[in-house]
C-alpha cells in the first residue's frame, strides 16, 4: 500500500512577546505506512515556529499616518455690493451677528433673539447708508444663516471693504445692565467684562464641540504687523466717532469704548468694530432694539459716524 500523507497543523496564538505578530500555521507533511496511520496521526508533529522574518520587509515609513479629510470647504459666496456703481466710493460691510442655528443671546423678557435683532439692525443701517448716497454697502448675511467668524471678516477682506461693522446685542445676568458699547481689537482685554464678552462671542465658532474656525492663531501673529496697527487706529477713531454721533439718540454705557480679542475683528487690513447695541437682558434696551423707531435711531447714528469718518480720511489725503 502506498504511503499516506499525514498533515498535522498547529495553529499558534499570537505571542505577547512579539507584538503585532499574527497567528501562524506550521505544516509538517511526511509519508507513513498505512498500518502506522493511526499512531502517526495521534503523535504530536507540530512545533512552534518563531515569528521573526514573518514580514517580507519592514515598512519604509514606520510612523506614516494617512487621514482622509475631504475637500476644503469652498469660500462662501460674496454678497452683492449695493449703492452707486462707483468703485471709488468707500465700501462698508455690515455684519449681523450670529444666525442660523446660533441664536446669540436670548431675552428673558420677550424671548427676542440676538440673531433677529442684529439682522433687523443691519438692514436698517444698510437702508440709511444707501440713502446717504456716499458709500457702498454689503451685508455679510441678509437672511437667517450661520457664518463662522472668519467667513464674516473674510467677506469684508475679499470685497476690500473700507470699514467693517459687526452688530451684536449683549446679555448679562444683572438685568439692570444697559446701554451700548463699541469694541475694537486688542490682544489684551481692557477689563474683565470685555474679556468675558469676547470669550462668549468667539464661541459662535464652536458648534457641537468642533471648532469650525481654524486660523485665529495665525491671525494673532499678524497683530505685530504695522498694517494692523494702522487698521486698529482707524477702528478706534471710528469707535469714538460712533459713540459721539449716536449718543444723542442711543444710550451708551459709561465706558463705551472697550477692547478685547474678538475673532471677528481680526482682519489685518480692514478697520473693524463690534457694536454691542444694548442688552437683551434689560427690559428697556430690548424694547428699544426690537422697535423700528429704535432701529432707525441706531442706523442714523451709524450713518453719521460713517460720513464723518470718510470725510476725515478724504481731508487727510
Ligand atoms: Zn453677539
Amino acid at each position: 500500500m502506498s504511503p499516506l500523507l499525514v498533515l498535522i497543523g498547529l495553529i499558534s496564538a499570537p505571542s505577547a512577546a512579539l507584538p503585532g505578530s499574527a497567528g501562524a500555521i506550521h505544516v509538517d507533511p511526511r509519508p507513513v505506512a498505512a498500518g502506522k496511520f493511526d499512531p502517526a496521526s495521534r503523535a504530536r508533529h507540530g512545533e512552534l515556529q518563531p515569528f521573526t522574518g514573518f514580514r517580507a520587509r519592514r515598512p519604509e515609513k514606520r510612523y506614516s499616518v494617512t487621514v482622509p479629510i475631504g475637500k476644503p470647504k469652498p469660500a462662501v459666496a460674496l454678497p452683492r455690493i449695493e449703492g452707486p456703481a462707483d468703485a471709488r466710493l468707500p465700501l462698508v460691510v455690515i455684519d449681523a451677528g450670529h444666525g442660523g442655528h446660533d441664536p446669540g443671546a436670548v431675552s428673558p423678557h420677550d424671548g427676542s433673539r440676538e440673531k433677529d435683532i442684529t439682522l433687523a439692525l443691519a438692514r436698517a443701517i444698510r437702508k440709511d447708508l444707501l440713502a446717504s448716497g456716499r458709500v457702498r454697502v454689503a451685508l455679510t448675511r441678509a437672511d437667517d444663516r450661520f457664518l463662522v467668524l472668519e467667513e464674516r471678516y473674510g467677506i469684508a477682506r475679499r470685497l476690500k471693504a473700507d470699514l467693517f461693522i459687526s452688530v451684536h446685542a449683549d446679555a448679562a445676568e444683572n438685568q439692570d445692565a444697559s446701554g451700548a458699547s463699541i469694541y475694537t481689537l486688542a490682544e489684551v482685554a481692557s477689563d474683565r467684562e470685555a474679556a468675558r464678552l469676547a470669550a462668549r462671542e468667539n464661541k459662535a465658532n464652536i458648534i457641537n464641540g468642533v471648532d469650525l474656525g481654524a486660523h485665529s492663531g495665525d491671525v494673532s501673529a499678524i497683530l505685530l504687523d504695522l498694517t494692523q496697527r494702522e487698521t486698529m487706529n482707524l477702528a478706534s477713531d471710528f469707535a469714538r466717532l460712533l459713540q459721539r454721533e449716536a449718543s444723542d439718540e442711543v444710550e451708551f454705557r459709561t465706558t463705551a469704548h472697550r477692547f478685547a480679542s474678538f475673532i471677528v475683528l481680526k482682519a489685518p487690513d480692514t478697520p473693524s468694530v463690534l457694536f454691542e447695541t444694548g442688552f437683551v437682558s434689560n427690559k428697556d434696551d430690548v424694547a428699544f432694539l426690537v422697535s423700528p423707531a429704535g432701529q432707525k435711531k441706531i442706523a442714523r447714528g451709524v450713518r453719521e459716524a460713517v460720513q464723518v469718518h470718510f470725510a476725515r480720511q478724504i481731508a487727510e489725503r
